[in-house]
């Protein structure tokens, strides 16, 4: 099987990585060269999507910010999966807004914000504090801004007039802010026969908006709860392959945050926690292969290496530290790479926890550092 990837990030190489052993080959097209690139080597390997598209048994993506001209290429071909729409929806806030409604899915409170009297219905409907959205483009807590008070609906307007008028299409979603516990997600799979499978919830941290540590969680109400709502959306978007919804934990009631049409940061764990690794899972899926077990094989934390290319080699020595490197050039608060965890129970992997947080740098590392706080205190 060839597999052509939207996209040629890291997730695509962890995709090819995964897609071996099954003999399913992967090429991916960088969207912005518009190249086919070698995932692993990143290595030009043809030019031009047509070509691309025509030589693959099965199209698929690792992201959604996808300029729509070459979605509907693929779509044309027939060989597109999840879908167009599932992509479309992941990258729109308004889109994705409208289908938790359609599909029955708690979500934060919203309305749309094109005008400054759409500001004013929207702190009347929504209340305050708000949080504000870019419909377009925004990922990892970028255009956002939050809303406290009244007063600063002035302060903060032009600059989203400014967001608003700088690209097509553009728009404002205004969300109430929601006091959540904590932040979780569910990765899962859906099959082209309609079979669902879904690992263990992860209880993730984010610092400045950016994923610091995914740590897979036994919690089964929540997994009750978001296993219900993962199918209400895989459901209704006849989804194949890999998806995974974020939650807000608001004492044991779960809000859908966002959803990703495609394999996840929070789902890196699966790698050395779970039977089948997501980014297999999400090949089989496209595949029209017969989905692998989500089940949880050793207790998992993942932690993402921002901005550093080196770690200390006395890491490697560490049983159960497994460190996946993107090859990525060096750049601030660039998601470079990734560490997994592994530990036979739950005490045992605070206590690695406690451990490399001795080793790692307490700037990159700030959730490490946490937890080992907590720990302590
Ligand atoms: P997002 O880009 O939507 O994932 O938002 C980035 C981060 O901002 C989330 O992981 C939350 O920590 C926080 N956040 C987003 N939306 C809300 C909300 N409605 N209420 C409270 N915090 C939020």
């Amino acid at each position: 099987m060839h597999v052509l990837v939207l996209g040629s990030g890291q997730l695509a190489r962890m995709m090819s990585l995964a897609g071996a052993p099954l003999n399913i080959e992967i090429s991916a097209f960088d969207v912005n060269s518009k190249n086919v690139v070698h995932p692993l080597t990143q290595a030009v390997i043809g030019h031009g999507l047509e070509q691309a598209i025509e030589k693959a048994d099965v199209i698929t993506a690792e992201f959604e910010h996808i300029p729509h001209d070459v979605l509907a290429v693929c779509e044309r071909s027939g060989k597109f999966l999840p879908s167009t729409d599932s992509i479309k929806a992941g990258g729109d806030r308004r889109l994705e807004k409208a289908l938790l409604d359609n599909a029955g899915v708690r979500n934060a409170k919203y309305t749309v914000i094109n005008t400054r009297e759409d500001f004013d219905t929207a702190i009347a409907h929504v209340g305050i504090p708000m949080v504000l959205k870019s419909a377009l483009g925004g990922y990892d807590g970028k255009g956002q801004w939050r809303l406290k008070n009244a007063e600063d609906a002035e302060k903060i307007w032009p600059e989203m007039a400014e967001c608003i008028a700088a690209s097509n299409n553009q728009a404002i979603v205004a969300e109430e802010f929601v006091p959540f516990d904590r932040e979780v997600s569910l990765v899962g799979a859906r099959s082209k026969n309609g079979e669902v499978a879904v690992y263990p919830l992860a209880e993730n941290v984010h610092v400045n908006g950016v994923l610091s540590l995914s740590t897979a969680i036994d919690a089964p109400e929540l997994q009750e709860q978001a296993k219900e709502m993962f199918a209400a959306v895989a459901n209704s978007l006849d989804y194949v392959g890999v998806l995974a919804l974020e939650f807000f934990d608001v004492q044991g009631t779960l809000l859908v945050n966002e959803i990703a049409p495609r394999v996840h940061n929070s789902g890196h764990w699966t790698q050395q926690g779970a039977e089948t690794c997501q980014f297999e899972n999400h090949l089989r899926a496209v595949c029209g292969m017969p989905l692998g077990s989500t089940n949880l094989v050793r207790e998992t934390s993942m932690i993402n290496i921002l901005g550093e290319d080196s770690l200390p080699e006395s890491l490697l020595a560490m049983e159960g530290c497994h460190i996946h490197w993107y090859g990525k050039e060096k750049r601030p608060g660039r998601k470079m790479g990734h560490i997994n965890v592994t530990a036979d129970y739950h005490g045992e992997l605070v206590r690695k926890l406690c451990e490399l947080a001795e080793v790692l740098d307490p700037v990159a590392f700030p959730a490490v550092q946490e937890v080992a706080k907590q720990f302590k205190s």
